[in-house]
């Protein structure tokens, strides 16, 4: 395991991180909390924790609460109390506010051992729960609810000025795909759309059935049409042999831009409404945001969108 260790003594400091390498543990030592949390906040491989319950500038509770509250619900870490005292009233309150055991300090060596192997196998299962819950078992990409969860924090950096374009995607006639070649085939097809997919440097989800979404933090609109016009291409090239013969498919694109004042719900429509205009229009397509609210207006005052004459696979940026 990756471990901070945490206590103002630096000869506790020494025993336990001997202790632990003898074990193989990576051990990172700090004589108090602030350097502590700061390390676990910049660095996601640290798997456990063991503090001193009586540090210089916060008492162990206090260190057990900030660490769990770093490690928020999706990163495993295991938090150890070391106390010299078993005064039971700390203790509690180190376990209600985050701490997962306590041990005597100095640490008995094999009693240490222990925990730290019923931790492991502990984070280990956490891990495998936090992969199912957040990845989509077809594709690999992230499901519905992670990839809304990763979104939300995103939208809460743009309001610190960060560009944030949102692409949709849908598989055109994908019930035909189905129907024609069969449901094994269609799964095949998406596997190979969300490949394409994460190949490009984004945040990729798979919404639901055959409509997938990406983020891509600080780049423009123009590049995200850029990105979806390349998908598009890449994805209309796919070539499946299955037992009906050669799959071909084509996808429709909508795109969206972070404006001030949105929320990942207000984007993502924007981009729906315009992956809407993309399929109406005659999909194999992308349309922005911009183009549609156009297209539409256009609508309003007499002509009709599914009418609007064009060539499939034509991009229009404005
Ligand atoms: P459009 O061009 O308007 O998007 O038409 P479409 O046929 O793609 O859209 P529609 O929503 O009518 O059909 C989506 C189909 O996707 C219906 C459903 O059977 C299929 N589907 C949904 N999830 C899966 C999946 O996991 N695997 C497979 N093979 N098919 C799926
Ligand atoms: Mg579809
Ligand atoms: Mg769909």
């Amino acid at each position: 395991m990756d471990a901070v260790v945490v206590d103002p003594s630096r000869t506790v400091l020494k025993c336990v991180t001997r202790l632990l390498e003898a074990r193989n543990h990576q051990v990172f030592p700090f004589q108090d909390g602030p350097e502590a949390l700061h390390y676990i906040a910049t660095h996601a491989n640290v798997d456990a924790l063991l503090t001193s319950a009586e540090l210089a500038s916060m008492s162990g509770t206090e260190m057990c609460q900030k660490a769990r509250r770093l490690a928020g619900n999706r990163r495993p870490i295991y938090i150890l109390l070391m106390s010299a005292s078993h005064e039971r009233h700390n203790l509690i309150e180190a376990l209600d506010g985050g701490a997962d055991d306590f041990i005597s300090k100095p640490p008995n060596a094999e009693e240490l051992y222990a925990r730290l192997r019923s931790a492991e196998r502990l984070g280990s299962m956490q891990r495998d729960l936090i992969q199912m819950a957040t990845t989509d078992p077809l594709t690999g990409i992230l499901n519905r609810r992670a990839f809304f969860e990763v979104a939300e924090d995103l939208c809460i950096k743009s309001f610190a000025q960060q560009a944030l374009p949102a692409i949709m995607i849908d598989i055109d006639h994908f019930k035909e795909v189905n129907d024609i070649y069969g449901h094994e085939a269609g799964d095949e097809a998406i596997l190979h759309v969300a490949a394409l997919t994460a190949n490009e440097n984004a945040i990729v989800g798979r919404l639901g059935g055959e409509e997938f979404a990406m983020l891509l933090p600080g780049r423009s609109l123009a590049d995200a049409i850029a990105v979806a016009e390349r998908l598009r291409t890449q994805m209309m090239a796919l070539r499946i042999d299955t037992d009906q013969g050669e799959l071909s498919l084509t996808c429709s694109f909508g795109v969206s831009e972070w404006k001030p004042g949105d929320t990942i719900d207000l984007l993502l429509r924007r981009a729906d409404i315009a992956l809407y205009v993309a399929k109406s229009s005659g999909r194999n397509r992308v349309i922005s945001s911009t183009t549609a609210d156009a297209m539409q207006s256009r609508t309003a005052t007499g002509s009709v969108i599914r009418g609007v004459p064009r060539t499939t696979g034509k991009t229009t940026l404005n």
